[in-house]
């Protein structure tokens, strides 16, 4: 848990957000600024600050199915992108791992 973190307070709802799916360990919700018409964001409710400091495996493998279980629940059966922006070089501007869910259209490749 970490004050401060715009998505630790996400996940224990004190930031109002569109939530899509919880569970003990995880939280989903839509993100803000969407890429894409289905655009869900997936994260851990502890506090990790990115795939870079992620030392945990059932953590990664569980937040990974529970990203597969949204795209299903938001019925991306034609496909989708989950996405890991890591640190500055990668695009990563809430220091909180999460995983972009992304679909309801064709993703180019590659990314910007
Ligand atoms: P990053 O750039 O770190 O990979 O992704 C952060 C994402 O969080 C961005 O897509 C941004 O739109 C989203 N975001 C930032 N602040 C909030 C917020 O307060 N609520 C929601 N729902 N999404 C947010
Ligand atoms: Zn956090």
């Amino acid at each position: 848990m970490s004050g401060n973190c715009i998505f630790c307070r996400i996940a224990r709802g004190e930031i109002p957000s569109t939530k899509v799916a919880e569970s003990e360990t995880m939280f989903a919700f839509r993100d803000l600024n969407p890429q894409a018409p289905t655009h869900v964001l997936v994260i851990p409710r502890a506090h990790v600050a990115s795939l870079a400091a992620a030392n945990d495996p059932k953590m990664l493998g569980d937040l990974l199915s529970f990203a597969a279980s949204v795209a299903r629940s938001e019925g991306l059966e034609k496909g989708y992108r989950v996405v890991a922006n890591t640190g500055p070089d990668g695009g990563q501007t809430v220091d909180h791992l999460h995983l972009h869910v992304l679909g309801g259209r064709h993703m180019t490749w590659p990314p910007g």
